[in-house]
């Protein structure tokens, strides 16, 4: 890996479809992670900048709910076609502020153009009911109005997918939007912007307002925005949702996971092997729905880490823009130490460590770690307890399925889970039993279609709605009920009474 000698460059915000230039003095440095190179200053709004793209978005609000459905659809058509033709450009950004290997940066850009797809569709998902003669010559209808301002604060791992979970639904619903992306990864949202513009969105729709915690409180105590829709870790996701609601706001706070993947005796040892593998290390292990836990269960289990093992020699890790590299680095040099951190600690607390990704070397200053293979793992380690976030599987032994479904319901978190088993009957129980929002039957990481919803349960979410799909839909407009009548003049007289219906 070579170390760049770029020049940082100084990144702008996006308020009222121009780059605006940080005013406030704060920066933050934007690393390229496989270089450990400072690659760019991110501008970090002060409250005053944020009241003046919320006043921008308030203006702009104006016009866009009243845009037919027509003309926000042909919007999210061209946008659709703009971000296919450069989904190479953006995995390109993704890759140098993340590190994901490209090909990951691509995968991440396909699920979140499914949402595009989906916000197309706005015209059939905004239709309301009708009733004709709920009474005699009465009509009773619904309609689906916009919130207003909204605004979205997403997390550094997947700086294009979440974005687009929430603005393609919540713009094409008639909203405009304040995007605060993580200020780890934040050019991918204004590549975005940019595109948007070129599809023809109105100026002031969607704004793109970088910044940390500063920002943030802003967004929370402003009383035009509407609404807020979080993802991120559980301690912020939980903060996000009582200060936001406290302030009159409807949020919904998605948080971290601790993803169990349960392995039956009767699996194909190979196939659970190859889907661990994936589903704990892509990314480096830093996806909300990475699997952080194999329990196997019985007699799975010498056979599924000796599986496992044998599948890591050949994992190539590197910066993400050879194409060679199955796995990045992490995010940020804190990020990394943390996590060779829970290595150390399982060491101690009595794990084995099979595989030792500390013990990897790499040329360079990026923020590389090699994988980890934890045996023995148990609750009260910290490798078990927290979520770690990077590519360390720990693998738990379970004498049978319910020991095993105990561990899963034991935990505090509930965003996915998988089982992995020849078994129709135990997988629709599992199905049944499990306390968790997204389930995969021989499936690692369940992400959900964009025509469904994405969520966990438990301290994986607080809130009500899911994110994106019919609940997306659901989170971004209020319903509004007209009864109608349109009475004979010469039949009208006064009633005091309460209005029934016949
Ligand atoms: P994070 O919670 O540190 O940051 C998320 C957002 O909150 C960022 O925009 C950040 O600027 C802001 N933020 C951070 N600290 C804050 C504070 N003290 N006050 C106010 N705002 C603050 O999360 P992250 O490290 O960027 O992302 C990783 C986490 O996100 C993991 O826990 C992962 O599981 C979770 N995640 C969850 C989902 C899901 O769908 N449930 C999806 C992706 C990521």
């Amino acid at each position: 890996m070579t170390a760049t000698t770029e020049k940082p460059t100084t990144l702008t915000h996006w308020i009222g479809g121009q780059d605006t230039a940080g005013t406030s003095g704060r920066t933050s440095p934007v690393y390229n992670p496989a270089t450990g190179q400072v690659q760019a200053q991110l501008p970090l709004a002060s409250r005053e900048e944020l009241d003046a793209a919320v006043g921008v978005a308030k203006v702009a609000a104006v016009k866009w709910r009243a845009s037919s459905l027509s003309q926000r659809t042909t919007i999210m058509f061209r946008f659709r076609e703009l971000l296919n033709a450069r989904k190479d450009d953006l995995a390109r950004i993704i890759t140098r502020e993340h590190g994901k290997v490209h090909s990951d940066a691509l995968g991440e850009i396909s699920r979140g153009l499914e949402n595009v797809e989906f916000a197309c569709g706005v015209p059939q998902l905004l239709k309301g009911g009708y009733s004709e003669g709920v009474s005699t010559g009465v009509d009773v209808y619904s309609i689906q109005q916009p919130l207003g301002v909204v605004a979205g604060i997403t997390p550094f791992n997947f700086p294009a997918m979440v974005p687009l979970w929430m603005l393609c639904n919540a713009i094409a619903c008639g909203n405009t939007f304040i995007l605060k992306p993580s200020e780890k990864d934040p050019s991918s949202a204004l590549f975005i912007a940019g595109l948007l513009k070129e599809a023809g969105l109105p100026d002031g729709v969607l704004n793109v307002v970088h910044g940390d915690k500063a920002a943030v409180e802003a967004i929370l105590e402003h009383p035009d925005i509407a609404a807020v829709s979080f993802v991120g870790s559980t301690p912020i996701a939980q903060y996000i949702y009582e200060k936001g609601t406290r302030h009159g706001k409807r949020v919904q706070a998605l948080g971290g996971a601790k993803n169990h993947m349960l392995v039956l005796p009767d699996a194909d040892i190979g196939a659970a092997a190859d889907a661990a593998v994936s589903a704990a290390y892509g990314s480096a292990g830093e996806r909300c729905m990475a699997i952080s836990v194999a329990v196997a269960v019985g007699d799975a289990g010498d056979q599924l880490v000796q599986a496992i093992k044998d599948r890591l020699s050949a994992l190539k890790i590197g910066p993400g823009d050879q194409a060679e590299n199955d796995m990045g680095p992490l995010i940020t040099r804190e990020h990394r130490d943390k996590v060779a951190g829970y290595i150390a600690s399982a060491q101690e607390q009595g794990a084995t460590v099979v595989v030792d990704g500390r013990a990897q070397p790499f040329d360079g200053d990026g923020f590389f770690l090699g994988v980890s293979l934890l045996d023995h793992v148990k609750p009260g380690m910290a490798a078990y307890d927290d979520e770690i976030f990077g590519p360390v599987l720990c693998v738990a032994r379970a004498e049978s399925y319910a020991e095993g479904m105990e561990l899963i319901a034991a935990n505090p978190y509930g965003n996915g889970t998988a089982i992995f088993t020849r078994d129709g009957g135990a997988a629709r129980q599992f199905q049944f039993d499990v306390e968790v929002g997204m389930v995969g039957i021989n499936v690692p990481i369940p992400v959900p279609v964009a025509y469904y919803s994405f969520g966990g349960w438990k301290a994986s979410l607080f809130g009500d709605t899911h994110m994106y799909g019919p609940e997306g839909i659901k989170f971004f407009t209020r319903s509004k009920v007209v009864t109608s009548r349109w009475p004979d003049p010469a039949k009208s007289r006064v009633d005091l009474g309460f209005p029934t219906t016949g």
